[in-house]
């Protein structure tokens, strides 16, 4: 392999507990430097791949009119955030930018960008700086759009070796992200745990809970994208909830502001994947025969209905595609030996490299542009374990994480 990296340190353990507020100075404060040079650092990021130009003002200024959102939907996920920006002295807007990272990517879509940065922005003046003259067309060269996406599985208790559930994904981004790799186990007042996957700063990435939840996604970008809920909170809020079934709800019944898949699944063996776009949704069942306990999912709408929101053109290259049958093949063939390590092994495939599921940048790239898996995560929800890498599955060992200590 042409781009091998440096073997990486275990992606750290923050323990949190106390008030919405306590936690979130607790995580700012210990990870004040890491936020700081994050929110230094991320328009840099912004500038290459977004399509329009805009200013880290204007950015700010968009992503915090999701806060009044956030505000109602949780008052204690918005108090966290409040604490984050007290104890890592930043502002809230800039807390808010990073915690609206996969909401931005929509922007890199001509058209799509122009409608939110529109929302309710009426003086923004808008200068398509990274679009082509046919608008939408690909203006990025060989390598087509610098597009992420992820790979998710999802497997049923009657489908693992164990009679466990697990669900997990590879987490794929541009490798400038994976400097930021975090993980939270947050301990409310009444002994309820979460084990979050995170990135300095952000509420939660994915996760799972001491009730057996888990909570895995994709990023679909949904043509009907708008102001609301940014992902990480309805992470968290889901994680908050002792039953599956309010996990659901916390979601899919949720005004999201962007276009999603999640992988929601449990211990007692109920588990949905959700395609969701930021106002409809559709579940692809497990039980389906074709299904049969697991599924596996990548960045494209798999039901006919939700189809009609993907947005034209953003999946030309067709890796999304690939991972999505080469998971589904691997998961199908494996049904009822299914176990952590074969997960770890369907973490490091490489068919179609580098646009595969474990991600890789073309050679030459920088780390703003070089798309790669920043942290492959497995989650047990039986025996309440958690397998992470930090960087690629293929040059990182999976590190295991008790959810309690
Ligand atoms: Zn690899």
């Amino acid at each position: 392999m042409s781009d091998l990296l440096a073997l990486r340190p275990p992606v750290p353990v923050i323990e949190l507990s106390g008030s919405a507020y306590e936690r979130g100075c607790k995580h700012g404060e210990v990870l004040r430097e890491q936020i700081g040079d994050f929110i230094g650092s991320i328009m840099q990021l912004h500038e290459i791949n977004l399509t329009f130009a805009t200013s880290c003002d204007e950015l700010k200024s968009h992503c915090m009119r999701n806060y009044q959102y956030l505000q109602s939907y949780s008052p204690d996920l918005a108090r966290e955030l409040e604490g984050i920006a007290c104890g890592s002295a930043q502002s809230l807007d800039a807390i808010m930018l990073l915690n609206s990272f996969l909401e931005l990517e929509d922007l890199r879509v001509a058209k799509l960008g122009k409608q939110l940065l529109s929302a309710g922005a009426s003086t923004s003046e808008l200068i398509a700086s990274n679009v082509g003259s046919d608008g939408d067309k690909n203006p990025f060269g060989a390598h087509g759009y610098p597009v992420w996406g992820c790979t998710s599985f999802n497997v049923m208790p009657r489908a693992s070796a164990d009679g466990h559930a697990f669900v997990g994904q590879t987490y794929d981004m541009e490798d400038y992200y994976a400097k930021y790799n975090a993980m939270f186990r947050i301990t409310h007042e009444d002994g309820h745990t979460e084990l979050v996957y995170s990135l300095a700063g952000i509420l939660g990435l994915n996760g799972m809970n001491s009730s057996g939840v888990g909570v895995c996604i994709n990023k679909l970008v949904a043509t009907d994208a708008r102001l609301g809920i940014s992902y990480p909170a309805l992470i968290r809020n889901a994680l908050s909830k002792r039953r599956v079934g309010d996990a659901f709800g916390a979601i899919v019944f949720a005004r999201r502001a962007c276009g999603m898949n999640y992988q929601i699944a449990s211990a007692d063996g109920v588990a949905w994947c959700v395609e969701v776009s930021a106002g409809d949704y559709d579940i692809l069942s497990l039980d389906d025969p074709s299904r049969n306990g697991v599924i596996a999912h990548s960045n494209h709408y798999l039901s006919s209905r939700m189809r009609a929101y993907e947005t034209p053109g953003w999946l030309s290259h067709g890796g999304s595609y690939v991972r999505e049958q080469v998971a589904s093949r691997y998961l199908n063939e494996m049904r009822g030996k299914i176990d952590a390590k074969s997960l770890m092994t369907l973490s490091k495939d490489h068919t179609n490299y580098p646009r595969c599921i474990c991600a890789h940048g073309y050679e030459g790239e920088s780390e703003f542009v070089a798309f790669a898996t920043i942290a492959a995560v497995i989650y047990d929800l039986n025996s309440k374990t958690a397998w992470i890498t930090n960087g690629n599955p293929c040059q990182n060992d999976f590190k295991m994480i008790a959810l309690k200590p």
